[in-house]
């Protein structure tokens, strides 16, 4: 059976992931995602009306023309968690292939929200709700099973698709956590069972995000614990504190709510994204939250939420909103910029439970977000966080279980790469052989 891999984006980026592998007469496509630097850069720009065309134009979707190249059917439109480099653009490209999306409960649900959100096109693929643990018929003679991992958002799994030629392991995005604080540990014992099966693991495609960092990625346990130390350090302050995470990091969100009331404050969920988000995790039963849990996303209710808190005492209270990367309209940035109620005092504090996301934008955002909280006088927490993604301890492990005979780095630049090029030569990969190095809208032959 021919197997040919489509590189398609996020070879030459973080952002706007897109793969599909061809087995024999059958495509399956692994993610499709927008890169929403390439957005935000602009003032105004609202994608929900764009044409796909201009986006890519852009850089901000996988430019998917190189599919019409490839000889197949697509049979499933599969994507691996619910973050927007991974699901954005299924909004702006599904709708041209007569195939499902398949995904699991949390990611279908963000997936349906991102159809309904679209306004220009209509978006009318079934959806299919598929676990971990479970598998697919994709045609006659290939099948897709979805293997349970660890990421810094609820219900990720890895897509495996198995073919007569061996498993092609698509391996965005995760960590290697034992003890995730929500869901299912990563499922390793299963990619060994893969890499021993009969015919192997064919090719493994690499989440190298972090592959330029030594050591292993720590637990979202240990993230947790960094975060009860900074909470029980301000149990006695009078005044406010406020955190920010990512809105889609459930398990952080989960946690912060947790502490908020274990040093006596009422945890408040404000911003657009962070209702979203927690609503919807909440929704599908994938997390439970206290019943009195505020969550507020339109402006007015915020506005209120604030007003509230200020009229009964900041001190009662932990706001848990957006703008963890300093993004100019999220809830953090403006409250720096006293456009909300809620009014900043010398000494508040401020907990950023994120990293910044190494990129231009960001970075210039976040430093702006901080010097105007800075000057409201607040006091910064930064970087209580653990990575979402492996390190080359984690890479070499998953080389270790599943033995792959081809491996395709993704997920970054060439330099960003250059860590697990390294280690992959290591263990006795060669460029150009079975090591392959692409850039988007490549297709790489295999079988
Ligand atoms: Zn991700």
């Amino acid at each position: 059976m021919e197997i040919e891999i489509a590189t398609i984006g996020g070879y030459e980026e973080v952002g706007r992931q897109m793969t599909a592998v061809r087995a024999g007469d059958d495509i399956v496509v692994f993610d499709m995602g927008l890169n929403l630097s390439k957005v935000l850069i602009h003032d105004n720009v609202e994608t929900e009306r764009m044409h796909s065309l201009d986006l890519i134009d852009m850089g901000a979707i996988p430019d998917d023309r190189i599919m019409s190249d490839l000889d197949g059917e697509v049979k499933a439109i599969v994507p691996t968690h619910g973050h927007l480099d991974h699901i954005g653009a299924i909004s702006k490209l599904a709708h041209r292939y007569d195939a499902p999306i398949v995904a699991s409960p949390f990611t279908l649900e963000l997936v349906k929200e991102e159809i309904n959100d679209e306004g220009k096109f209509n978006v009318q693929n079934d959806l299919i709700k598929m676990e971990a643990g479970e598998t697919m018929s994709i045609g006659e003679r290939n099948e897709l099973e979805f293997v349970n991992v660890t990421h810094s958002i609820i219900d990720a799994i890895n897509p495996v698709l198995h073919t007569p030629e061996g498993a092609i392991v698509y391996g965005l995005d995760k960590r290697m956590d034992h003890t995730p604080v929500i869901g299912d540990p990563i499922d390793m014992k299963r990619f060994r069972e893969i890499g021993r099966e009969d015919n192997g693991v064919l090719c493994y495609i690499e989440d190298c995000t972090n592959a330029n960092k030594k050591g292993r990625t720590p637990s979202e346990a240990v993230a947790r614990s960094q975060l009860r130390d900074v909470m029980r350090s301000l149990e006695d302050y009078d005044g406010g504190i406020v955190a920010t995470t990512f809105s889609s990091h459930i398990a952080r969100v989960t946690s912060l709510v947790e502490f908020a009331e274990n040093i006596g404050r009422q945890p408040v969920l404000l911003g657009r994204s962070m209702e979203k988000y927690s609503g919807t995790a909440e929704r599908v039963g994938a997390a439970s939250f206290p019943d009195d849990l505020g969550m507020y996303g339109h402006r007015k209710s915020v506005d209120r939420a604030f007003e509230r808190i200020m009229k009964e005492g900041k001190e009662n209270f932990l706001p848990v909103v957006t703008g963890h990367q300093g993004e100019p309209r999220a809830m953090l940035t403006r409250m720096g910029r006293g456009e909300t109620p809620y009014e900043l005092d010398d000494g508040d504090k401020v907990i950023f439970s994120a990293r910044v996301i190494p990129e231009p934008t960001n970075e210039g955002n976040r430093y702006q977000a901080e010097k105007l909280l800075g000057m409201q006088g607040a006091r910064i927490y930064d970087d209580v966080h653990v990575s979402g993604h492996l390190r080359q301890e984690g890479h070499y492990q998953m080389l270790d279980a599943l033995q792959p005979q081809h491996v395709i780095p993704a997920h970054q630049n060439m330099k960003g790469f250059s860590g697990y090029v390294d280690l992959a030569d290591n263990e006795g990969y060669e460029v150009g052989r079975d090591l392959h190095i692409t850039t988007n809208g490549n297709i790489i032959r295999l079988v």
